[in-house]
Order: structure tokens, then C-alpha cells, then sequence
């Protein structure tokens, strides 16, 4: 037997949250051939893996990569992370199943332009990026937004019962082809006028595919716990999972409450299926939203299409050279991008700690000045969260990222170092590893990462990708 890879004396961290182990690991063609303390058969490169980790890959399952992956298919802000597969289609809006009429509307605008938008049906996103071959598998969500906007007269109406029979038909064929379940963004703009009947109605559709409802709740602010009780209530209606996305509690009145949300997701898991994403940052970012303006924490400005010389400066130091207020200079400054420093740490670190909860970074790759959790996400989990504040240990981190995910997900074959499971993995130095990117530099790639194999190729080592892809797309795992 002749291996392609064989990878000795890691310290494997196997994805399921369980005490590592030394091992030797073997590769075969996008499989993980064998996983024995010690093996002697020839490999055609072998890898001395002594004093590092040997890691599922890390899977991010809140992204807003639909398009950039195609545009830019060595994607180097999540490789260089150790991500191997991500998850697209979050907060309402996928690129899948869009058929634009002239304008990409708020935030669908968040993937890219207009030109961009040529997948109204979801195999032709799969077949895109099986033939482009990305440096990450990519799975869909279904966005909600995205279905609304094919068929509604005015996204700023709720759905009529015709608008709604369409957008169940659209995801019932997406879920067909291998969509992963719908999201939901309804505290945007474009989607907080449908209803929750219209969001039941459509759930409707995932019970039979046991799909997941993943949402960016109505909201993260002050009314969070009917938002929470509604987004449970769609799935106790279609009896499926339920994602809370990049669970937060915004705004300095409600800092600390994340005791009570997940107080209340805990009560709740005992008759249903909770769980939520969250990225390792006290700061959100989006398009500057004039109703999230606040004097009560710092909001800076990433981008401007009317002043891109105001990008990197906040708010507030923008108002005062205009010797305005914040709320005039954020209209000023419109179309935006802001990032909102509208967490407490606290809230952070126990939504990070709690059992429910898998790493998303939430990035946005399409702002010139993007928040760090972009190319920083996986090693501040790893390096600062758990070597650094020991908030968890390293097991429980990985698992986070990697086998929690995978399940969650329904990605089959993934998320674990088990014999004949895709061979994405990640060899790191647990003592090196550390997130670079800041607020003020934010584009760095980590430190630490020595490897990273999707599909048993090597897509980045030296802190280089190698032009070697062989990401695919991840249909949803069938009849779990
Ligand atoms: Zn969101």
C-alpha cells in the first residue's frame, strides 16, 4: 500500500470535543485512509507533524462568500485560517435562487453587483463551483430575502399568499437539488415587513428534507427575546432545527443579557432543536444602518460610495469635521459600510462558551476595509479564546469548528478525523497560533497555520496557497 500523503506523530484532535491522541494519519486520493498510532507503509510525501495539531478542517458556517468564491476562487481569507468548507447564503440572502430585476437591493448588494447574480436555481451554483473548483466546499442556505425579492411586488409589503405558494415552490426545488435549509435576515429593511406567517409558511417546506431555519433574527436589540420566541416558533411549526445567527445582545442597554437569552435557549432545547453561530468579537459590522446610529459606542466607517476618504475614521470624528451630528453624517455618508462596537466582552465569551454554539466568522469580503473577523475568525477562537483566556479548552474549540458544525449542517463525511472521511484537515501549532488581523490592519493572515488540506490536497502551506484546489460543492446529508 503506498499512501499520498502520510502525516506522522500528530496530535490529533479528532472534531467530537474528545482529549487528543498521538497518531500517525494517511492520505489517499480526497479520503482519510488510515489513522494508527504508528504506520510504516510508503507515502509519496510524508510529513513530520511532531508538536503540532492535526484538525478536522475548520468549517465556517456564517459566511457571505456566495460570489467572491467564484470571483476569487483562491480564497486566501479563509484558507489562511484553516477553514476547508463554508456555509453561503446566510441572513436572507443567497445568491442561489436569485433572479434580479435591475438593482441588487439591501443587503443582497453585501455578495457583490449586479453582473454577478447568474444562479436562479441552485445546480447551476453547484455546477459552478464543481467546475472552478474553489479552495473551500461550499454549501447553500436558501435566503429568504433572495426568494422574496424574485416574486414580491414591493419588498417593503408582506408577501401576498400567491407571492408565497412561489417562494415555496423555488426552495422546494433548491432543497431538491441539495440546499443545507432557509435563512431569514428580518431585522433588514427588505425583509422586516413579512410576517411570521409568511416565514411559518415557508418553513413549511423543510420538514420533509429536515432542513434547518437559520436566522438573523427581527432583532438583537431591546426586543431579542420575542425575536428569539418567534424564530423558535417557526421551528416548532415545521419541526425542524433552528440557527440563530451570530448571536448577540446589540446596544448598551441590553449588555448582559446573553444570561437570559441563553437561559432561555437552554429551557427551550429541552422541546426543540436550538443552536446558534457566533464570531469572537465585541464588534458587528453591515451596511451603515441609520436606525443602528447611536452616540452609546463607537461606529466605524469602512466604506462610503459619496466620501471613501472618511473610511477607517468613526462617526463621530466624521460628524466633527462636519461640525454636524452623527445622525446627519451617517445620512452624508450613505451608501455605507459600518463596523459597531455594540457588544459588552462578557456576552462574547458566554455565548462562545455555551454548548450550543459552532464558530461563524460573519465576514464580509466584498469591504475594502473589512472587520478582522473576516481573516481572523479561527485563530482568535483558538489562539486569544482558548490557549490565551482559557475560556475552553482546545477540544472544545475544535469542535466548535469542525465536528458540531458538520453535524449541524448535515454535511456528510465531514467535520471529523475518521477513516474515510473527507481528508480536510489542518495542521497547526497550538502554541503559534494566533489571529493578526486588527480594526486598523485587518487583511493578515494568521499565525500558526502550517497546513491545509481540502480534499486531500494541499491548498496552503507556508503561509502561501498553493494554487492547488479542490473544493466542491456540499449538498445536504440525505435521510439523517
Ligand atoms: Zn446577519
Amino acid at each position: 500500500m503506498k499512501y499520498d500523503y502520510l502525516l506522522k506523530n500528530a496530535t490529533v484532535f479528532d472534531g467530537t470535543g474528545n482529549d487528543s491522541f498521538s497518531s500517525d494519519v494517511a492520505i489517499n486520493n480526497d479520503r482519510i485512509a488510515k489513522i494508527s498510532p504508528q504506520i510504516t507503509d510508503d507515502a509519496d510525501i510524508t510529513i513530520d507533524c511532531t508538536g503540532l495539531v492535526l484538525s478536522p478542517g475548520f468549517i465556517d458556517v456564517h459566511t457571505h462568500d456566495d460570489l467572491i468564491v467564484i470571483q476569487k476562487p483562491d480564497y486566501i481569507e479563509k484558507t489562511s485560517q484553516g477553514v476547508t468548507s463554508i456555509i453561503v447564503g446566510n441572513c436572507g440572502i443567497s445568491a442561489v435562487c436569485a433572479t434580479l430585476h435591475g438593482v441588487v437591493p439591501d443587503p443582497i448588494d453585501l455578495l457583490g453587483s449586479l453582473d454577478e447574480f447568474t444562479f436562479p436555481d441552485l445546480t447551476s451554483y453547484k455546477e459552478r463551483i464543481n467546475q472552478i473548483s474553489p479552495s473551500v466546499n461550499v454549501g447553500t442556505l436558501v435566503g429568504h430575502t433572495t426568494l422574496r425579492n424574485n416574486c414580491v411586488e414591493s419588498l417593503l409589503k408582506p408577501a401576498t399568499q400567491d407571492n408565497i405558494e412561489v417562494m415555496k415552490t423555488k426552495l422546494t426545488e433548491a432543497l431538491e437539488q441539495g440546499a443545507l435549509g432557509l435563512s431569514t435576515g428580518l431585522s433588514y429593511g427588505n425583509a422586516i415587513n413579512s410576517s411570521t406567517e409568511e416565514i411559518c409558511a415557508l418553513s413549511e417546506v423543510l420538514t420533509a428534507y429536515r432542513g434547518l431555519y437559520a436566522t438573523h433574527m427581527r432583532t438583537e436589540y431591546d426586543g431579542i427575546i420575542g425575536a428569539m420566541e418567534e424564530a423558535f416558533l417557526v421551528g416548532r411549526h415545521a419541526k425542524v432545527p433552528v440557527q440563530i445567527s451570530h448571536h448577540k445582545c446589540a446596544g448598551a442597554k441590553n449588555w448582559g443579557r446573553t444570561v437570559e437569552t441563553l437561559g432561555l435557549i437552554d429551557k427551550c432545547r429541552l422541546e426543540q432543536d436550538i443552536s446558534c453561530d457566533c464570531y469572537p468579537y465585541r464588534a458587528g459590522s453591515s451596511n451603515l444602518d441609520l436606525s443602528q446610529v447611536t452616540a452609546d459606542y463607537d461606529i466605524l466607517i469602512t466604506w462610503s460610495t459619496p466620501h471613501p476618504e472618511m473610511s477607517g475614521k468613526t462617526l463621530e470624528e466624521i460628524a466633527a469635521a462636519w461640525s454636524t451630528d452623527i445622525h446627519q453624517a451617517a445620512a452624508r455618508l450613505q451608501p455605507a459600510g459600518a463596523i459597531y462596537f455594540q457588544m459588552h466582552e462578557d456576552d462574547v465569551r458566554r455565548v462562545l462558551q455555551h454548548a450550543s454554539s459552532m464558530v461563524g466568522s460573519d465576514g464580509l469580503p466584498r469591504d475594502p476595509n473589512p472587520h478582522p473577523r473576516l481573516w481572523g475568525t479561527f485563530p482568535r477562537v483558538l489562539g486569544h479564546y482558548s490557549r490565551d483566556e482559557q475560556l475552553f479548552s482546545l477540544a472544545t474549540a475544535i469542535h466548535k469548528m469542525t465536528g458540531l458544525s458538520a453535524q449541524r449542517f448535515s454535511l456528510s463525511d465531514r467535520g471529523f478525523i475518521k477513516e474515510n472521511y473527507f481528508a480536510d484537515i489542518v495542521l497547526f501549532d497550538a502554541n503559534k497560533i494566533n489571529a493578526t488581523a486588527t480594526f486598523e490592519k485587518p487583511k493578515q493572515r494568521a499565525d500558526g497555520i502550517e497546513y491545509v488540506f481540502v480534499n486531500g490536497v494541499v491548498a496552503y502551506t507556508d503561509k502561501q496557497m498553493t494554487g492547488n484546489r479542490a473544493g466542491r460543492f456540499m449538498e445536504r446529508e440525505k435521510n439523517q
